[in-house]
């Protein structure tokens, strides 16, 4: 063929004339010729099995790696439909993990199974209603249980869990990783099995330290804040996300790997200091409408969150689409001196029970004096880092005894009032140490 102004037709790849090659084929701005899309479909029959081979590869990598430690739980199993528990069964797991938080036990528990029912059933009588996908916002002060609640869930289920820092992502292009890097780590957890990994949960902390600067869009870029909100928003809601093979950032010629992350849980999770006072101050400008004059003052400021509203979190710089996709907000209460001391002690892997357990391969008995554990608590709430502060005290208390215990004679180690204030005296400042030694008339602390 020839075109209108008598140049002859040519292949746009390899440059050959018509006249040499079977066949052009015309496209609106380039043509090929036969032998180039023999050459293409070759390199194309190639790479399956090269992206086939750098999977199994990374299996193999992260097989040998499964000795390491991280804040991910591994787990083999996969749930189905008929060993999915009801509402009702995961509140009383969760019940022996988690001590108090009533309220965001069943909001979990009811979200935790919508979102696994709609993903088992989707393909049933049902598919003519779509049942959109409801991620979980936990709203709490810092050691209030948030992350344990997406790890107790995800030991439940038995589905790959990972956890992201909100603080460390950026915006594509940006110092920092970019959000699709959660899904790598979801997929390494998986080992590399993309459909497991597609039904895992992802945990966000610290999402409240994305939040803008101001309640207005921002003028200039944003790129921690703003933005990172931005490109999480996809994500979240649920797309195909092209993961790079080897994590870190996109970059071109890398290899990637699909996931749709439709079926993925996302529980994003922040202490939201600030936001008590925005629900505060609603509360109390409406409280001629809605609370009456006692009310208004008896508004109990440690379980504040559960008064939240969608425009408070707006107001403290979540944007409106960000809100839109995490509808289910569980609050989380501040955790007082009696919930700290059931902590200590009722979990089925309390800190105490760890202690005693390492010493019991010692063939020592560890025993805590009930005083000693109410001043531990009472200490731990005067750290204001919820239960956070549990261990880092007993950490203390317990050096020595797990220094000496396993070689002493003594067959009994008790820890005593006196061990606690030894530890108050050493480490908490001069008015903590009279407010405590003063008030724990129940010990006889007294100085
Ligand atoms: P955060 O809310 O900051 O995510 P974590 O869930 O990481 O807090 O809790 C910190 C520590 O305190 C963990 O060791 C966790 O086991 C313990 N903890 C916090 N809240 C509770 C709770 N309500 N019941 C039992 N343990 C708790």
């Amino acid at each position: 063929m020839v075109k209108k102004d008598g140049e002859v037709l040519s292949c746009s790849f390899c440059g050959k004339p018509q006249n040499i090659v079977k066949k052009i084929i015309m496209g609106p701005s380039s043509n090929i010729c036969d032998e180039c899309i023999d050459e293409c479909a070759r390199i194309m029959a190639q790479e399956k099995p090269i992206q086939e081979d750098v999977v199994a590869a990374q299996q193999a990598v992260i097989k040998q790696q499964s000795s390491t430690t991280g804040p991910e739980l591994k787990t083999k199993k996969t749930i189905n439909a008929s060993k999915l528990p009801k509402p009702k069964d995961i509140n009383k797991f969760l019940d022996q993990y988690i001590i108090g938080q009533d309220k965001a036990k069943v909001v979990l528990s009811v979200a935790v199974y919508n979102h696994y029912k709609r993903l088992f059933f989707k393909s049933l009588e049902f598919n003519d209603v779509e049942i959109q996908k409801s991620n979980v916002l936990l709203l709490g002060s810092t050691g209030t249980g948030k992350t344990l609640f997406a790890q107790s869930i995800a030991r439940l289920l038995e589905v790959p869990f990972t956890i992201a820092d909100a603080t460390t992502l950026t915006e594509a292009g940006y110092v920092g990783e970019d959000v699709e890097s959660c899904l790598y780590r979801l997929l390494q957890i998986s080992d590399f099995d993309v459909e497991e990994a597609e039904r895992g949960i992802i945990y966000i902390d610290e999402i409240d330290k994305i939040s803008r600067k101001s309640e207005n869009p921002s003028i200039t870029r944003d790129v921690s804040g703003e933005g990172v909100q931005q490109a999480l928003l996809k994500m979240l809601e649920g797309t195909v996300v092209n993961v790079p093979m080897k994590g870190g950032r996109k970059h071109p010629g890398q290899e990637f790997i699909s996931v749709d992350t439709r079926n993925i849980l996302f529980i994003c999770g922040g202490a939201f200091n600030g936001l008590e006072q925005i629900i505060e101050n609603r509360l109390n400008s409406r409280s001629f409408g809605f609370l009456s004059g006692s009310e208004k003052g008896s508004i109990d400021k440690h379980s504040i969150f559960k008064h939240v509203q969608q425009e408070d979190l707006l107001k403290f710089g979540i944007i409106p689409e960000l809100i839109g996709r995490l509808p289910i907000v569980a609050p989380l209460q501040d955790l007082d001196e009696a919930m700290l001391l059931r902590i200590l002690k009722e979990p089925k892997n309390a800190l105490t029970k760890q202690y005693q357990k390492l010493l019991n391969m010692d063939n020592k008995s560890l025993v805590f004096e009930e005083d000693a554990l109410i001043l531990i608590a009472k200490s731990a709430q005067k750290r204001r880092v919820g239960a956070r502060a549990l261990r880092s005290i007993l950490e203390e208390i317990m050096l020595e005894y797990m220094f000496e215990g396993p070689t002493s004679k003594s067959k009994i180690i008790t820890i005593t009032v006196k061990d606690v204030e030894v530890y108050i005296k050493h480490q908490l400042s001069v008015d903590i140490q009279e407010e405590l030694l003063g008030e724990n008339s129940t010990v006889g602390a007294k100085k």
